[in-house]
């Protein structure tokens, strides 16, 4: 635990939330400032600040919690979309630094999104972006 965290903090209920579901290696809370009714945030209980620093075993449950939680707000909600948001860095829009995903449910003209100008490579130069980035894989 990080000593000045808030989802620490959450995770320790020392700050209360409004938990749909929690196991030992994660909470999943409601966020306090949805972008849609039902809007959730998965948390792993082990404090990581980002996607780079989180173990393997903690990486894959995470998707299997997210899937599960995804399915309930689906059948409770009955939204007609779902966004799987993780953000890491400041400039890619992460504002609590430690590792969680969002879940957020879609509806038709809910006014949220999720956009970017579509961009394009140069003849061969996705190919050699991508071997560039295969050898950086550990
Ligand atoms: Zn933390």
């Amino acid at each position: 635990m990080e000593n000045q965290c808030v989802f620490c903090k959450i995770i320790a209920a020392e700050i209360p939330s409004a938990t749909i579901y929690e196991d030992e290696d994660f909470k999943v809370i409601m966020d306090i400032a949805p972008a849609a009714k039902g809007h959730a945030i998965i948390l792993p209980k082990k404090h990581f600040a980002n996607l780079y620093e989180m173990d393997d075993d903690t990486a894959s449950k995470a998707l299997i919690v997210a899937r599960k939680v995804a399915i309930a707000i689906k059948a409770e909600l009955g939204c007609e979309g779902m966004n799987l948001l993780q953000n890491n860095g400041e400039l890619a829009g992460q504002t609590v630094f430690h590792f969680h995903m969002h879940l957020i449910p879609r509806k038709q003209e809910d006014g949220v999104t999720f956009t970017w100008k579509q961009g394009s490579y140069e003849e061969g130069e996705a190919a050699k972006v991508a071997e560039a980035i295969a050898k950086k894989i550990k």
